[in-house]
């Protein structure tokens, strides 16, 4: 039973307890107290404001990086995901895209354009907002390298125009103006003629090689330490196949977790904090999580 009270005109427009396993690639996840998707950012704004401040606010994407526990999120999960879709060229060699384009629309629309390098977008399964959050990054290529400038809204509603100077990026962490979200950027890249989508099929085939593509995960679970890769250190105690409930280390790449169909969201926080703690005690390293866990532990 949830309070979240909510204005009558968004009433019959939030989906209550909404369960975040149907917007996680996990496919695990309790329920949303409020699930949001705004037609535009008038609407978002309104919404917003119509919260009490205390209410705690989850923007999501594509749901590729999320652990929602199995108590579910106290609180207003907004949907981005094909709302923010504007995609248009800006002049010679900058593109503005919202923040609920997919990297792989993005990546093909650069290379439509003769853009790039913007090929490395097409292995992030997520959204450019949740790309922007994460700095994330693939085959060598990074988000935040292309971002000249970010729209963000804030707790109020209100827009703000923000430069990429005014984050601090590193690795797999981005930390701006706090209680403000990403609706889109402008970025930048170099004309680059002659690639294609057939070198975005090769990069995937490669990937597909090595990694459990098609499975239920968030990709890599853990951040990589300093000059290791996570996925050594697991692989090296010999973790692949080692599993709790319907959770289980991916055979074909330590650092993927995989939901058989069966895990709980508990099953793979679980296997996370063994994972974690065997390489602490084997290497005395501790890993960090790349992936964002969040909500409430389900009681009784
Ligand atoms: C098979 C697989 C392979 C992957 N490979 C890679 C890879 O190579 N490299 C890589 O970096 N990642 C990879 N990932 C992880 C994931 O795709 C990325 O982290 C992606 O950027 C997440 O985007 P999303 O839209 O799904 O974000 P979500 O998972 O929905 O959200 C992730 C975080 O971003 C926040 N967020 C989302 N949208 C916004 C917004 N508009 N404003 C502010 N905050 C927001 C959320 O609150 C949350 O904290 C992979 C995942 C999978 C499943």
């Amino acid at each position: 039973m949830n309070t979240l009270a909510m204005p009558p005109d968004f009433e019959s427009r939030v989906l209550r307890d909404e369960p975040m396993a149907k917007h996680t690639s996990w496919h695990v996840g309790g329920p949303a107290d409020v699930f949001f998707k705004p037609l535009d950012v008038a609407d978002l704004s309104m919404f917003l404001r119509s919260l009490a401040p205390s209410v705690p606010i989850m923007w999501i994407g594509l749901g590729s990086n999320l652990l929602v526990r199995d108590g579910g999120f106290r609180g207003a999960v907004i949907e981005t995901h094909g709302v923010f879709a504007e995609l248009e060229r800006r002049g010679e060699n900058e593109v503005w895209s919202g923040a609920g384009v997919a990297c792989a629309k993005l990546a093909k629309q650069c290379i439509k354009w003769g853009l790039g390098p913007a090929e490395f977008f097409a292995g992030i399964p997520g959204t450019l907002g949740g790309a922007l959050a994460m700095n994330a990054g693939a085959f060598g290529g990074e988000t935040w390298s292309h971002v000249v400038a970010v729209a963000t809204l804030d707790r109020a509603g209100m827009r703000h125009e923000r430069l990429a100077s005014d984050f601090t990026v590193g690795y797999r962490h981005v930390s701006g103006p706090v209680d403000e979200w990403f609706l889109g950027a402008r970025l930048r890249f170099e004309p680059r003629p002659g690639v294609s989508n057939d070198d975005i099929r090769m990069l995937l085939a490669r990937r597909k090689a090595t990694q459990p593509i098609g499975e239920w995960s968030c990709g890599s679970v853990f951040t990589n330490p300093p000059d290791d890769h996570a996925a050594r250190l697991i692989d090296s105690l010999g973790l692949k196949g080692f599993r709790i409930g319907g959770a289980r280390v991916s055979e074909m790449h330590a650092n993927f977790i995989v939901n058989d169909g069966t895990a709980s969201a508990a099953d793979i926080e679980q296997l996370i904090e063994h994972v974690r703690s065997a390489v602490e005690r084997a290497n005395g390293v501790k890993l960090s999580t790349e992936v964002r866990i969040v909500g409430e532990v389900r009681r009784g």
